[in-house]
């Protein structure tokens, strides 16, 4: 596949000085690890009950994203809590440790940048302002953010609790930055693009292989209104057409 961005209602007026990137799944791999640990987490819930699918757990993750956020310590209480819904209650304390040990294991495991980030976002920040803004767990992405030998070229780190409309406008108006000079680049349309559009903003997807059930959103092309480009080599051609 060539690795090209497609663009609706491209506007070749557009001036960006400041970009922004999503962290997971866009500068570096992490729903893999999510997707890897909840297959090792099925494996020691199947002698419990036969038969049961992942959607019990994607539900408690949702129910409990308003108690615990996002992030790995969410997700570890929402695989013990449905562990014990699964198990009607007969989950031993040595499975619950093997739960707890899954999270250890992903707060550990070593963090992958995506094909071109290591060597494009140095070059993006000679030229523009760059920001990481990412929502999660405080802790484990403040982690990711220093294990990626990253950190020194985004002039701004925000970690957000909820990717909304307001937070990215709180995050621009204490910049001063205007709408129409931001451009925020990710891998979920509705935590990256719909919300960064709905400021007056510019946005480009770059989609990930692997989609959280609850990031998923399902538009029509023909009311897409940002760019979508295959990978970060090829937003950065995209820039540099421009
Ligand atoms: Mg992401």
């Amino acid at each position: 596949m060539l690795e090209s961005c497609s663009a609706a209602r491209y506007n070749k007026d557009m001036n960006i000085t400041t970009i922004a990137f999503d962290a997971d799944d866009t500068l570096w791999a992490n729903e893999d690890l999510f997707v890897a640990t909840q297959q090792q987490y099925m494996q020691l819930l199947a002698p419990y009950r036969h038969n049961w699918d992942a959607a019990e757990l994607h539900a408690a993750e949702r129910r409990n994203l308003n108690y615990f956020g996002y992030g790995i310590k969410g997700f570890t209480l929402s695989m013990i809590e449905t562990a014990i819904e699964v198990s009607d209650g007969a989950i031993p304390g040595r499975d619950i440790a093997a739960i707890i040990d899954m999270a250890k294991a992903m707060v550990h495991a070593p963090l992958t940048l995506l094909p071109g980030v290591a060597e494009l976002i140095p070059q993006f920040a000679q030229k523009y302002h760059l920001m990481l803004i990412t929502k999660g767990d405080l802790f484990d992405q403040e982690a990711k953010i220093a294990r990626s030998g990253l950190a020194e070229y985004f002039r701004h780190i925000d970690i957000v609790s909820e990717k909304t409309p307001h937070a990215y406008q709180r995050i621009l108006q204490r910049s001063d930055i205007n709408p129409q000079s931001f451009l925020m680049v990710g891998n979920s349309l509705r935590s990256d693009i719909l919300p960064v559009i709905a400021i007056g903003a510019h946005a480009v997807h770059i989609p990930y292989h692997l989609t959280w059930a609850h990031e998923h959103v399902d538009i029509p092309p023909h009311e897409r209104s940002w760019h979508e480009c295959e990978s970060v080599y090829a937003l950065h051609d995209w820039l540099a057409d421009r």
